[in-house]
Protein backbone atom coordinates (compact mmCIF):
# COMPACT_ATOMS: atom_id res chain seq x y z
CA UNK A 1 0.00 0.00 0.00
CA UNK A 2 0.88 3.26 -0.88
CA UNK A 3 3.02 4.98 2.25
CA UNK A 4 3.13 8.30 2.97
CA UNK A 5 4.87 10.90 5.33
CA UNK A 6 3.33 14.02 6.47
CA UNK A 7 6.31 15.82 8.00
CA UNK A 8 6.68 19.21 9.80
CA UNK A 9 8.96 21.30 12.33
CA UNK A 10 6.24 21.00 14.53
CA UNK A 11 4.25 17.54 15.35
CA UNK A 12 2.02 17.28 18.22
CA UNK A 13 1.77 14.13 20.51
CA UNK A 14 1.01 14.06 23.97
CA UNK A 15 4.66 14.56 25.67
CA UNK A 16 5.89 17.00 23.00
CA UNK A 17 6.01 19.66 19.87
CA UNK A 18 8.59 18.42 17.66
CA UNK A 19 10.04 18.14 14.51
CA UNK A 20 8.41 14.42 13.31
CA UNK A 21 6.77 12.63 10.00
CA UNK A 22 3.80 10.96 10.25
CA UNK A 23 3.78 8.01 8.74
CA UNK A 24 0.73 6.71 7.41
CA UNK A 25 -0.59 3.98 5.47
CA UNK A 26 -4.02 3.64 4.11
CA UNK A 27 -6.23 5.37 6.67
CA UNK A 28 -4.24 4.98 9.74
CA UNK A 29 -1.01 6.32 11.38
CA UNK A 30 1.67 3.69 10.78
CA UNK A 31 4.46 5.79 12.96
CA UNK A 32 5.89 8.72 14.24
CA UNK A 33 9.47 8.97 13.29
CA UNK A 34 11.91 11.42 13.43
CA UNK A 35 12.25 13.36 10.20
CA UNK A 36 15.63 11.51 9.69
CA UNK A 37 14.36 8.02 9.31
CA UNK A 38 11.53 8.59 6.38
CA UNK A 39 11.87 5.49 4.33
CA UNK A 40 12.68 6.43 1.42
CA UNK A 41 10.20 5.33 -1.08
CA UNK A 42 7.43 6.81 1.03
CA UNK A 43 5.44 9.80 -0.78
CA UNK A 44 6.51 13.13 1.45
CA UNK A 45 4.00 15.87 1.78
CA UNK A 46 6.27 18.61 3.75
CA UNK A 47 4.33 21.27 5.61
CA UNK A 48 7.34 23.04 7.04
CA UNK A 49 7.01 25.64 10.29
CA UNK A 50 2.79 25.06 10.26
CA UNK A 51 1.83 22.46 13.17
CA UNK A 52 -0.06 19.32 12.92
CA UNK A 53 -2.29 18.67 15.83
CA UNK A 54 -4.49 15.22 16.14
CA UNK A 55 -8.03 15.74 14.99
CA UNK A 56 -9.84 17.57 16.85
CA UNK A 57 -12.74 15.86 18.38
CA UNK A 58 -16.33 18.17 19.60
CA UNK A 59 -18.09 15.95 22.03
CA UNK A 60 -20.96 18.23 22.25
CA UNK A 61 -22.38 19.89 19.02
CA UNK A 62 -26.21 20.45 17.79
CA UNK A 63 -26.66 19.28 14.27
CA UNK A 64 -30.22 19.12 13.91
CA UNK A 65 -30.82 16.36 11.01
CA UNK A 66 -33.11 14.90 10.56
CA UNK A 67 -36.24 17.39 10.76
CA UNK A 68 -34.49 20.83 11.21
CA UNK A 69 -31.68 20.72 8.44
CA UNK A 70 -32.48 24.18 7.83
CA UNK A 71 -31.13 25.02 10.98
CA UNK A 72 -28.27 23.24 10.13
CA UNK A 73 -27.87 19.33 9.03
CA UNK A 74 -24.75 16.81 8.19
CA UNK A 75 -23.46 18.41 5.29
CA UNK A 76 -23.28 22.22 6.83
CA UNK A 77 -21.88 21.12 9.90
CA UNK A 78 -19.32 18.66 9.09
CA UNK A 79 -18.42 21.16 6.23
CA UNK A 80 -17.42 23.80 9.41
CA UNK A 81 -15.89 20.78 11.19
CA UNK A 82 -13.71 20.10 8.81
CA UNK A 83 -12.70 23.95 7.91
CA UNK A 84 -12.04 24.43 11.76
CA UNK A 85 -10.01 21.21 12.03
CA UNK A 86 -12.73 18.93 13.53
CA UNK A 87 -12.70 15.36 12.18
CA UNK A 88 -15.44 13.73 14.69
CA UNK A 89 -18.39 15.58 15.88
CA UNK A 90 -20.55 13.79 18.46
CA UNK A 91 -24.58 14.52 17.93
CA UNK A 92 -26.52 16.05 20.90
CA UNK A 93 -29.60 14.60 20.84
CA UNK A 94 -32.01 16.85 20.65
CA UNK A 95 -33.19 19.57 17.93
CA UNK A 96 -33.60 17.00 15.58
CA UNK A 97 -36.98 15.47 14.62
CA UNK A 98 -37.24 13.34 16.13
CA UNK A 99 -34.67 13.17 18.87
CA UNK A 100 -32.35 10.41 19.56
CA UNK A 101 -34.21 8.90 22.55
CA UNK A 102 -35.12 5.46 21.35
CA UNK A 103 -33.19 2.70 18.08
CA UNK A 104 -35.78 3.86 15.52
CA UNK A 105 -34.58 7.95 15.66
CA UNK A 106 -31.00 6.48 15.69
CA UNK A 107 -31.52 4.13 12.48
CA UNK A 108 -32.94 7.78 10.96
CA UNK A 109 -30.25 9.87 11.76
CA UNK A 110 -28.22 7.01 10.46
CA UNK A 111 -30.54 7.31 7.04
CA UNK A 112 -30.43 11.23 7.18
CA UNK A 113 -26.30 10.95 7.64
CA UNK A 114 -25.43 8.73 4.79
CA UNK A 115 -22.87 9.74 1.98
CA UNK A 116 -23.54 13.71 3.51
CA UNK A 117 -20.54 13.89 6.02
CA UNK A 118 -17.54 15.52 5.66
CA UNK A 119 -16.26 14.11 8.70
CA UNK A 120 -16.56 11.58 10.97
CA UNK A 121 -19.74 11.60 13.44
CA UNK A 122 -21.29 9.93 16.37
CA UNK A 123 -24.55 10.03 18.18
CA UNK A 124 -24.93 10.60 21.86
CA UNK A 125 -28.30 9.10 22.56
CA UNK A 126 -31.21 10.92 24.87
CA UNK A 127 -32.20 10.50 28.40
CA UNK A 128 -35.51 11.89 28.73
CA UNK A 129 -38.82 12.19 31.07
CA UNK A 130 -40.34 8.96 29.60
CA UNK A 131 -37.41 6.33 28.36
CA UNK A 132 -35.54 4.17 31.15
CA UNK A 133 -36.25 1.29 29.09
CA UNK A 134 -34.43 2.20 25.65
CA UNK A 135 -31.53 3.27 27.38
CA UNK A 136 -29.47 -0.04 27.00
CA UNK A 137 -30.79 -0.66 23.72
CA UNK A 138 -29.67 2.28 22.65
CA UNK A 139 -25.96 1.19 23.90
CA UNK A 140 -26.35 -1.89 22.27
CA UNK A 141 -26.65 -0.18 19.20
CA UNK A 142 -23.55 1.66 19.43
CA UNK A 143 -23.99 5.28 21.11
CA UNK A 144 -21.36 6.00 23.19
CA UNK A 145 -23.34 7.72 26.05
CA UNK A 146 -26.49 9.75 27.20
CA UNK A 147 -27.52 13.19 27.47
CA UNK A 148 -29.88 14.82 29.68
CA UNK A 149 -31.48 18.27 30.60
CA UNK A 150 -32.23 19.20 34.01
CA UNK A 151 -34.46 22.32 32.58
CA UNK A 152 -36.55 22.79 29.87
CA UNK A 153 -34.01 22.71 26.85
CA UNK A 154 -35.44 26.00 25.29
CA UNK A 155 -37.68 23.61 22.66
CA UNK A 156 -40.38 21.37 23.31
CA UNK A 157 -40.09 17.78 22.51
CA UNK A 158 -37.23 16.61 24.20
CA UNK A 159 -38.10 16.40 27.65
CA UNK A 160 -36.34 17.75 30.73
CA UNK A 161 -35.88 15.54 33.74
CA UNK A 162 -36.66 15.84 37.15
CA UNK A 163 -34.62 14.58 39.95
CA UNK A 164 -37.35 11.22 40.36
CA UNK A 165 -36.77 10.80 36.66
CA UNK A 166 -33.43 10.81 36.80
CA UNK A 167 -33.05 8.46 39.70
CA UNK A 168 -35.43 6.13 37.41
CA UNK A 169 -32.70 6.57 34.35
CA UNK A 170 -29.41 6.19 36.36
CA UNK A 171 -29.57 2.14 37.12
CA UNK A 172 -29.77 2.01 33.45
CA UNK A 173 -27.16 4.62 32.58
CA UNK A 174 -24.99 2.67 35.21
CA UNK A 175 -25.33 -0.63 33.61
CA UNK A 176 -23.93 0.68 30.62
CA UNK A 177 -21.52 2.06 31.89
CA UNK A 178 -21.66 4.58 29.87
CA UNK A 179 -21.42 8.65 30.47
CA UNK A 180 -24.32 10.45 31.58
CA UNK A 181 -23.42 13.97 30.12
CA UNK A 182 -26.08 16.40 32.19
CA UNK A 183 -27.15 20.22 31.44
CA UNK A 184 -27.15 21.16 34.94
CA UNK A 185 -28.75 24.27 35.48
CA UNK A 186 -32.13 23.22 38.06
CA UNK A 187 -35.02 25.62 37.09
CA UNK A 188 -36.20 27.13 40.60
CA UNK A 189 -33.29 29.43 40.98
CA UNK A 190 -33.68 30.64 37.59
CA UNK A 191 -37.58 30.75 38.22
CA UNK A 192 -37.25 32.89 41.73
CA UNK A 193 -34.52 35.12 39.93
CA UNK A 194 -36.83 35.91 36.93
CA UNK A 195 -39.88 36.22 38.95
CA UNK A 196 -37.98 39.11 40.48
CA UNK A 197 -37.21 40.80 37.56
CA UNK A 198 -40.34 42.49 36.38
CA UNK A 199 -40.22 45.85 34.43
CA UNK A 200 -36.81 45.10 33.30
CA UNK A 201 -34.97 45.80 29.92
CA UNK A 202 -34.60 42.57 28.30
CA UNK A 203 -32.36 44.40 25.58
CA UNK A 204 -29.58 44.24 28.34
CA UNK A 205 -27.57 41.53 28.83
CA UNK A 206 -27.04 41.92 32.59
CA UNK A 207 -30.99 40.90 32.53
CA UNK A 208 -30.72 37.87 30.88
CA UNK A 209 -27.60 37.27 33.13
CA UNK A 210 -29.41 37.87 36.42
CA UNK A 211 -32.19 35.78 35.13
CA UNK A 212 -29.50 32.60 34.90
CA UNK A 213 -28.00 32.59 38.59
CA UNK A 214 -25.07 30.63 39.19
CA UNK A 215 -27.22 29.15 41.93
CA UNK A 216 -28.85 27.20 39.38
CA UNK A 217 -25.42 25.52 38.35
CA UNK A 218 -24.49 24.82 41.29
CA UNK A 219 -27.15 23.23 42.77
CA UNK A 220 -27.94 21.19 40.05
CA UNK A 221 -24.16 20.20 40.25
CA UNK A 222 -24.64 19.24 44.25
CA UNK A 223 -27.83 17.42 42.95
CA UNK A 224 -25.43 15.19 40.74
CA UNK A 225 -22.11 14.78 42.46
CA UNK A 226 -24.48 13.13 45.15
CA UNK A 227 -26.27 10.84 42.52
CA UNK A 228 -23.12 10.03 41.17
CA UNK A 229 -21.85 8.91 44.63
CA UNK A 230 -24.94 6.39 44.60
CA UNK A 231 -25.60 5.10 41.62
CA UNK A 232 -21.57 5.38 40.69
CA UNK A 233 -21.91 6.43 36.99
CA UNK A 234 -19.96 7.96 34.93
CA UNK A 235 -21.31 11.96 35.17
CA UNK A 236 -20.06 14.46 32.22
CA UNK A 237 -21.24 18.25 33.39
CA UNK A 238 -21.37 19.78 30.03
CA UNK A 239 -20.77 23.66 29.18
CA UNK A 240 -19.64 24.47 33.00
CA UNK A 241 -20.28 28.42 33.20
CA UNK A 242 -19.22 28.63 36.33
CA UNK A 243 -16.23 29.18 38.13
CA UNK A 244 -18.11 28.87 41.84
CA UNK A 245 -18.94 25.26 41.15
CA UNK A 246 -15.12 24.29 40.79
CA UNK A 247 -14.20 23.92 44.21
CA UNK A 248 -17.02 20.96 44.34
CA UNK A 249 -16.15 19.58 41.51
CA UNK A 250 -12.33 19.10 42.34
CA UNK A 251 -13.31 17.83 46.17
CA UNK A 252 -15.35 15.09 43.79
CA UNK A 253 -12.53 13.91 41.90
CA UNK A 254 -9.93 13.77 44.89
CA UNK A 255 -12.95 11.67 46.52
CA UNK A 256 -12.86 9.26 43.11
CA UNK A 257 -16.08 10.04 42.02
CA UNK A 258 -15.87 9.05 38.28
CA UNK A 259 -17.14 12.92 36.84
CA UNK A 260 -15.89 14.99 34.03
CA UNK A 261 -16.07 18.75 33.30
CA UNK A 262 -16.29 20.42 30.17
CA UNK A 263 -16.60 24.25 29.31
CA UNK A 264 -16.64 26.02 26.05
CA UNK A 265 -14.80 28.74 23.54
CA UNK A 266 -17.47 30.99 24.67
CA UNK A 267 -17.03 31.05 28.44
CA UNK A 268 -13.38 31.18 27.83
CA UNK A 269 -12.85 33.91 25.52
CA UNK A 270 -16.01 36.29 25.96
CA UNK A 271 -16.92 38.09 29.12
CA UNK A 272 -20.48 39.66 30.19
CA UNK A 273 -19.21 42.72 30.13
CA UNK A 274 -18.45 43.64 26.65
CA UNK A 275 -21.50 42.29 25.48
CA UNK A 276 -23.56 45.22 23.35
CA UNK A 277 -26.93 46.06 24.47
CA UNK A 278 -29.30 44.01 22.30
CA UNK A 279 -26.46 41.76 20.86
CA UNK A 280 -28.38 38.31 21.06
CA UNK A 281 -25.98 36.77 19.07
CA UNK A 282 -23.94 36.03 22.48
CA UNK A 283 -26.83 34.20 23.93
CA UNK A 284 -26.21 31.01 25.22
CA UNK A 285 -27.14 28.80 28.54
CA UNK A 286 -25.76 29.24 31.07
CA UNK A 287 -25.10 32.27 30.30
CA UNK A 288 -21.19 33.83 29.09
CA UNK A 289 -20.30 35.30 32.73
CA UNK A 290 -17.74 38.19 34.11
CA UNK A 291 -14.35 38.51 33.35
CA UNK A 292 -13.20 37.51 36.49
CA UNK A 293 -15.43 34.46 36.17
CA UNK A 294 -13.64 33.48 33.04
CA UNK A 295 -10.24 33.67 34.43
CA UNK A 296 -11.31 31.35 37.12
CA UNK A 297 -12.30 28.34 34.03
CA UNK A 298 -8.96 28.62 33.05
CA UNK A 299 -7.46 28.19 36.32
CA UNK A 300 -10.19 25.48 36.20
CA UNK A 301 -8.53 24.19 33.00
CA UNK A 302 -5.11 24.72 34.05
CA UNK A 303 -5.35 22.37 37.14
CA UNK A 304 -7.21 20.09 35.66
CA UNK A 305 -10.96 19.92 36.94
CA UNK A 306 -12.54 20.96 33.86
CA UNK A 307 -11.04 18.07 31.07
CA UNK A 308 -12.39 19.37 28.11
CA UNK A 309 -13.31 21.84 25.60
CA UNK A 310 -16.66 21.16 23.51
CA UNK A 311 -18.13 24.18 21.34
CA UNK A 312 -21.89 23.60 21.67
CA UNK A 313 -22.04 24.39 17.98
CA UNK A 314 -26.10 24.88 18.39
CA UNK A 315 -27.16 26.99 15.21
CA UNK A 316 -30.87 28.35 14.53
CA UNK A 317 -32.44 30.07 11.41
CA UNK A 318 -30.94 33.60 11.86
CA UNK A 319 -34.98 35.19 12.86
CA UNK A 320 -35.22 33.25 15.64
CA UNK A 321 -31.76 34.99 16.80
CA UNK A 322 -34.38 38.39 16.97
CA UNK A 323 -31.85 40.66 15.96
CA UNK A 324 -33.88 43.20 15.22
CA UNK A 325 -35.88 43.69 18.47
CA UNK A 326 -32.73 42.53 20.45
CA UNK A 327 -34.62 40.53 23.00
CA UNK A 328 -32.37 38.40 25.04
CA UNK A 329 -35.34 36.57 26.82
CA UNK A 330 -36.87 35.42 23.52
CA UNK A 331 -33.96 35.10 21.40
CA UNK A 332 -32.59 31.61 20.75
CA UNK A 333 -30.07 30.61 22.93
CA UNK A 334 -27.07 28.89 21.44
CA UNK A 335 -23.63 29.69 19.58
CA UNK A 336 -21.84 28.17 16.55
CA UNK A 337 -18.73 27.75 16.53
CA UNK A 338 -17.78 24.66 14.63
CA UNK A 339 -15.16 26.68 12.33
CA UNK A 340 -13.11 28.89 14.44
CA UNK A 341 -13.10 26.79 18.00
CA UNK A 342 -9.68 25.96 17.34
CA UNK A 343 -8.34 30.14 16.55
CA UNK A 344 -10.95 31.20 19.22
CA UNK A 345 -8.94 28.76 21.43
CA UNK A 346 -5.70 29.30 20.37
CA UNK A 347 -5.83 33.12 21.19
CA UNK A 348 -7.04 32.83 24.42
CA UNK A 349 -4.79 29.96 25.43
CA UNK A 350 -1.19 31.34 24.00
CA UNK A 351 -1.38 34.19 25.32
CA UNK A 352 -1.59 32.34 29.20
CA UNK A 353 1.43 30.23 28.76
CA UNK A 354 -0.52 27.33 27.55
CA UNK A 355 0.54 25.08 24.27
CA UNK A 356 -0.64 23.00 21.48
CA UNK A 357 -0.08 20.30 23.77
CA UNK A 358 -2.63 21.35 26.22
CA UNK A 359 -5.37 22.45 23.16
CA UNK A 360 -4.99 18.82 21.79
CA UNK A 361 -5.46 17.36 25.18
CA UNK A 362 -8.86 19.27 25.46
CA UNK A 363 -10.33 19.48 22.42
CA UNK A 364 -8.88 16.12 20.71
CA UNK A 365 -7.79 13.45 23.18
CA UNK A 366 -10.24 14.54 26.09
CA UNK A 367 -13.03 14.19 24.34
CA UNK A 368 -12.14 11.27 22.38
CA UNK A 369 -11.95 9.52 25.57
CA UNK A 370 -15.29 10.54 26.70
CA UNK A 371 -17.12 9.13 23.86
CA UNK A 372 -15.40 5.83 24.16
CA UNK A 373 -13.11 6.14 20.83
CA UNK A 374 -9.70 6.79 22.35
CA UNK A 375 -7.91 4.01 20.65
CA UNK A 376 -8.50 4.96 17.55
CA UNK A 377 -9.55 9.19 17.83
CA UNK A 378 -7.61 11.79 19.55
CA UNK A 379 -3.58 11.04 19.25
CA UNK A 380 -1.60 11.26 16.48
CA UNK A 381 0.42 7.85 17.21
CA UNK A 382 0.63 4.32 15.76
CA UNK A 383 -2.78 2.66 14.91
CA UNK A 384 -4.94 5.68 15.37
CA UNK A 385 -7.08 7.28 12.26
CA UNK A 386 -4.95 9.23 10.35
CA UNK A 387 -6.69 12.51 11.28
CA UNK A 388 -5.30 15.81 11.21
CA UNK A 389 -4.89 19.54 11.14
CA UNK A 390 -2.56 21.41 9.32
CA UNK A 391 -2.43 24.79 11.68
CA UNK A 392 -0.40 27.84 11.02
CA UNK A 393 -0.20 29.20 14.76
CA UNK A 394 1.12 32.56 13.84
CA UNK A 395 -1.14 33.66 11.23
CA UNK A 396 -3.70 35.89 12.32
CA UNK A 397 -7.18 36.91 10.33
CA UNK A 398 -10.08 38.35 10.92
CA UNK A 399 -13.22 36.43 11.05
CA UNK A 400 -15.76 37.12 8.28
CA UNK A 401 -18.32 35.40 7.27
CA UNK A 402 -16.97 33.45 4.47
CA UNK A 403 -15.16 31.49 6.72
CA UNK A 404 -18.02 30.38 8.89
CA UNK A 405 -18.86 27.47 6.61
CA UNK A 406 -22.39 26.12 8.58
CA UNK A 407 -25.64 27.09 7.46
CA UNK A 408 -26.30 30.70 8.56
CA UNK A 409 -23.30 32.67 9.07
CA UNK A 410 -24.28 34.43 12.03
CA UNK A 411 -21.79 34.83 14.60
CA UNK A 412 -20.95 36.76 18.04
CA UNK A 413 -17.63 36.28 16.82
CA UNK A 414 -17.26 38.64 13.02
CA UNK A 415 -15.16 41.27 13.05
CA UNK A 416 -12.54 39.68 15.39
CA UNK A 417 -8.85 39.17 14.85
CA UNK A 418 -8.07 35.67 15.65
CA UNK A 419 -4.55 34.18 15.91
CA UNK A 420 -4.06 30.31 14.12
CA UNK A 421 -5.10 29.68 10.63
CA UNK A 422 -6.45 26.27 9.65
CA UNK A 423 -4.63 25.12 6.38
CA UNK A 424 -5.91 21.74 5.62
CA UNK A 425 -7.99 18.79 7.68
CA UNK A 426 -7.23 15.01 6.44
CA UNK A 427 -10.05 12.38 7.77
CA UNK A 428 -8.21 8.77 8.04
CA UNK A 429 -5.20 9.97 5.64
CA UNK A 430 -7.35 11.92 3.33
CA UNK A 431 -7.54 15.32 2.31
CA UNK A 432 -11.26 17.54 3.36
CA UNK A 433 -10.37 20.85 3.66
CA UNK A 434 -7.54 22.83 2.41
CA UNK A 435 -7.31 26.53 2.05
CA UNK A 436 -11.03 26.89 1.79
CA UNK A 437 -11.86 24.11 -0.57
CA UNK A 438 -13.33 20.94 0.05
CA UNK A 439 -11.86 18.44 -2.31
CA UNK A 440 -13.60 15.16 -2.99
CA UNK A 441 -16.67 13.46 -2.03
CA UNK A 442 -18.33 13.27 1.42
CA UNK A 443 -16.00 10.50 3.04
CA UNK A 444 -17.43 10.89 6.41
CA UNK A 445 -18.97 8.16 8.35
CA UNK A 446 -20.61 7.17 11.76
CA UNK A 447 -18.10 5.50 14.01
CA UNK A 448 -19.92 3.37 16.63
CA UNK A 449 -18.23 2.61 19.98
ZN1 LIG B 1 -25.80 21.87 23.77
Amino acid sequence: MNLRAFVSHRVVTPDAVRPAALLVEGDRILDVIAPGQIPPHAELHDFGDAAILPGLVDSHVHINDPGRAEWEGFETATRAAAAGGFTLLVDMPLNCLPATTNVAALEDKRAAAQGRCRVDWMAWGGVVADNPHEIEQLANAGVPGFKCFLIHPGIDGFTMVTEPQLRAALPHVARTGLPLLVHAELPAPIDSATAHLANVDWSLYETYLQSRPEEAELSAIRMLLSACREFKFPLHIVHLSTSQALTELRAARSEGLPVTVETCPHYLHLTAETIPKGATLFKCAPPIRSRANREQLWQGLRDGTIDLVATDHSPCPPAMKRLAEGNFRTAWGGIASLSIALPVMHTEASHRGFSLIDIARWMSEAPAKLASCRTRKGRLAPGYDADFVVFDPEREFVVSEDRLYYRHPVSPYLGEKLRGVVKATYLRGRKVFSDGQFPGDPIGVEHRR
